[in-house]
């Protein structure tokens, strides 16, 4: 067995047919990271980027090429200032201290610091004092249990919960990123992340999205997600993490019994058979963009809400249907549903759909219930 790059022994097989050694393939892992970034062209140098750690695999792996990165001299130097933050407040709080102590001692290793920030503080409560690096500050007060983000993901099903969760840490991200002066945020989502993604995006109803959820660049809102180890796969994670023994949790937050999870376990079924498909399927997804994109956002997920248009699309066939069906002898068809509703409770089937929100946005605000749900709408 010999390496495909360099002719000596190779230790590694890849896809069960890239034979490499290990020198190679940590060359080759740390080309593709840099690749990314440097093909797509988005980062000025010396940009402030805020890196978002979970102390799982990708995240790990992430933290150990950017430091990397920082090292090399001169042209091959990584120019960015990074800032690094973990979120807290999912599970429970004893997980989540053994998590941020792990992600803290990660940093330190590499000489960095890192936010460690409690969700529920930053996004339900809208706090933007950031706290002192390095620390795990303690929240646990009434204010914080009554917005612990588990107790309101508790009443929704598991595919919705898991949803709403990605969607809510986009948006601390953001938040955590403006008080950084960031205008950009590194994610450790890899290829096979974003296949399990984009597959579960076109269930749940997040199709027109695809664009913002699995490429390089989430450009949503004016502070950009970059995902730039999206060309590495979860092997080669793998293979990273046994040759530098680096220390990570296994963490993952999929929630069993969802469509995410039912599609993870096809997608990771079908790397273990059929490995190049999981890239094939990623490639495609670049090249999926929306048609048309207005300038008017949905209040959750930020993406553009679809303009009028004089196609019937599924959503309005169905609300129409329903509309009919509901339909008593006599009755007028306009009275039994406000096409527009003028005061602020919308009790449709898609409520708030393309004022305030897209189609699955929607879906999960009617799932919510109308008292939790006011915690997602935006103030601004
Ligand atoms: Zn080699
Ligand atoms: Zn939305």
């Amino acid at each position: 067995m010999h390496c495909k790059k360099c002719k000596d022994h190779g230790s590694l097989t890849i896809r069960k047919e890239h034979v490499y050694c290990v020198n190679c393939f940590m060359i080759n892992v740390n080309h593709k990271f840099r690749a990314c970034i440097g093909k797509n062209k988005i980062l000025s140098s010396n940009e402030k980027v805020l890196v978002c750690l979970t102390g799982g695999q990708s995240s790990t792996v992430l933290l150990d090429l950017i430091y990397n990165g920082l090292l090399q001299d001169s042209h091959k130097k990584l120019r960015i200032i990074p800032f690094f933050l973990h979120l807290t407040g999912f599970g429970e709080k004893e997980t989540d201290h053994k998590v941020a102590e792990l992600v803290i001692n990660q940093c330190k290793s590499y000489e960095f610091n890192v936010y460690i920030v409690n969700i529920s503080k930053f996004y339900f409560q809208k706090s933007n004092t950031l706290p002192n690096i390095n620390n795990l500050s303690e929240t646990n007060t009434e204010e914080d249990l009554k917005t612990n983000l588990k107790n309101i993901l508790n009443k929704v099903t598991p595919t919705s919960s898991n949803d709403i969760e990605m969607k809510i840490k986009h948006d601390t991200f953001r938040r955590v990123a403006k008080e950084c002066q960031c205008n950009f945020i590194f994610t450790a989502e890899t290829t096979t992340t974003l296949a399990v993604n984009l597959l579960s995006n076109l269930a749940i109803g997040r199709g027109s999205q695809v664009e913002y959820d699995i490429g390089f660049s989430d450009n949503r809102d004016e502070i950009k997600i970059l995902r730039p180890i999206k060309d590495i796969t979860e092997e080669e994670l793998h293979h990273y993490i046994q040759i530098k023994n680096l220390p990570h949790i296994s963490v993952d937050k999929i929630q069993e019994n969802s469509l995410q999870s039912v599609i993870k376990k096809f997608v990771w079924d079908l790397q273990e058979n059929f490995p190049a498909t999981v890239s094939t399927v990623c490639k495609t997804a670049d090249k999926i963009g929306a048609i048309e994109k207005s300038d008017k956002r949905c209040q959750f997920c930020k993406s553009s809400l679809a303009s009028n248009n004089e196609k019937l699309t599924a959503m309005e066939a169905t609300n129409f249907s329903r509309t009919v069906s509901n339909f008593h002898p006599g009755q007028n068809l306009n009275e039994t549903r406000p096409i527009e509703s003028t005061n602020e409770y919308d009790s449709s089937m898609f409520p708030f759909i393309n004022k305030y929100f897209c189609y699955c946005c929607s879906r999960n605000y009617l799932e919510l219930g109308n008292q939790n749900s006011n915690l997602f709408k935006d103030e601004k």
